[in-house]
């Protein structure tokens, strides 16, 4: 099976200035990589003929597969199809389906000028790719062994037509189905993962497996390449198993965006409801679970104390235990996810109560989290030294990380305190 070279050519000068973030890259990336082709290149140049055609020419050096986002509409920057017809010696021919849909275009009465017809022009011989959310067509050909495709600027455009047309096209032209899982870790890092697999990932061509970082956990992406998706799923499907064992209570899940995810699916299973009492984290945690659909069913409320007056009026936590303790100690932890519970009635609370920076508060370093789980009849309390160096948005990040996988921990029946 070939393994493809892949660049993506990001066309427009408002890219280079800034004032546009090239997110199109991002989502052919991130899409080819589903499929397992892997972008090895991506480039951004202007609306600028000579340095267009010069960095489809170093493209076609390097790579096998060449992407260009942009450049394709009516305007006179719009040069994207000139120069790529024109470097692999095509003549840009009319296409007369796409043609017709511009006049449809006119008849519902937008405002139409005789340049738009350019878009009509295409690469001879080319697969059109139509644009259902706008009028300028992509499109793809071969040439010298090299595949070639376009597609439109504005990301709303761009992805629909990656979706509808050019991932298809790629699939056909590679003849495998590509089927790729994820097995979620939190609590140990992805170099850690890399150490626990080494051996066998460099052994392995197909599948292949590879661990990833996020800012708080990781994951690792088993890929298989197969004639079905069936035969694809087969083959990972063993692996899946084998690398969730060796990760053990670590693996938090399979093919699960996060840990709130994984949450919601087994207070689905129980099913269970929960609390949030939070200081440091801000509401944070309640928010995360809240974008889930389906939360409302196990998700009570939630309460924001970030105050020691807000954490005794609230939760009526006596103000001589927080002076005594101090507001970022076990206790108060303790108590903010024990009352919470009672206050909301649920099954389970979390509480969060820390250090998120950059200001320490005397006596606890910045980074310095605790983190409660009551359910009826007992409560944990975890310590986080998440390090003085970390930015407020990990620490908030993490935080809500550990109330989760404490859940989690509670509901897969695994010891609650991390090793
Ligand atoms: P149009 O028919 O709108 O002219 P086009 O294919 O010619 O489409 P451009 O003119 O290059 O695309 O860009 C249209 C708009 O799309 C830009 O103003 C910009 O906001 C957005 N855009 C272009 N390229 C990118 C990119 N790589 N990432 C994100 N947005 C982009």
């Amino acid at each position: 099976m070939k393994e493809y070279v892949t660049e993506i050519i990001s066309v427009g000068t408002e890219l280079l200035l800034g004032h546009v973030t090239n997110t199109d890259a991002r989502d052919v990336s991130e899409m080819l990589s589903k499929i397992g082709i892997n972008v090895l290149y991506h480039t951004v140049v202007g609306d600028n003929p000579a340095r267009i055609e010069n960095c489809v020419k170093i493209a076609r050096d390097r790579a096998d597969i060449i992407i260009t986002t942009g450049g394709l509409g009516p305007t006179c920057d719009d040069i994207t199809k000139e120069i790529l017809a024109k470097t692999f010696g095509l003549e840009l021919v009319r296409n007369e389906k796409e043609h017709e849909g511009l006049y449809d275009y006119i008849r519902i009465g937008r405002k139409f000028t005789d340049n738009n017809f350019s878009q009509a022009m295409l690469p001879e011989g080319c697969t059109v790719f139509h644009n259902n959310c706008g009028t300028a067509p992509g499109c793809a050909f071969e040439k010298d062994g090299k595949i070639v495709l376009m597609l439109p600027g504005p990301p709303k455009e761009c992805r629909a037509m990656l979706r509808d047309s050019a991932l298809p096209y790629l699939r056909k032209l590679s003849g495998t189905q590509i089927v790729s899982h994820t097995v979620n870790v939190f609590g140990i890092g992805e170099s850690t993962v890399d150490d626990m697999f080494a051996e066998e990932m460099n052994a392995m061509a197909n599948p292949s497996m590879a661990p990833y970082a996020k800012e708080c956990d990781c994951f690792v992406k088993l890929t298989a390449k197969a004639e079905s998706h069936e035969a694809a799923e087969e083959m990972l499907l063993p692996l899946v198993e084998k690398v969730k064992a060796r990760i053990g209570e670590y693996a938090y899940g399979v093919d699960v965006e996060n840990l709130e995810e994984r949450v919601l699916e087994l207070l689905k299973e129980k099913p269970m409801s929960f609390a949030t009492a939070e200081s440091c984290t801000g509401g944070q945690i309640a928010k995360r679970f809240t974008e889930l659909p389906g939360a409302s069913a196990f998700f009570k409320g939630g309460m924001v104390t970030y105050t020691n007056e807000a954490k005794a009026k609230l939760l009526g936590i006596d103000p001589e235990l927080i002076e005594r303790e101090g507001a970022v100690s076990p206790a108060v932890a303790k108590e903010m996810a024990e009352r919470c519970r009672k206050i909301l009635d649920t099954d389970i609370a979390v509480s969060v109560t820390g250090l998120a920076g950059p200001d320490g508060d005397g006596v606890n370093p910045v980074g310095t989290v605790f983190v409660a789980m009551a359910i009826e009849g007992a409560t944990w309390v975890r310590h986080l030294k998440l390090g003085e160096h970390r930015s407020r948005s990990y620490v908030r990040q993490m935080s809500g990380n550990h109330a989760y996988d404490m859940i989690r921990r509670y509901l897969t029946g695994l010891d609650i305190m991390m090793k």
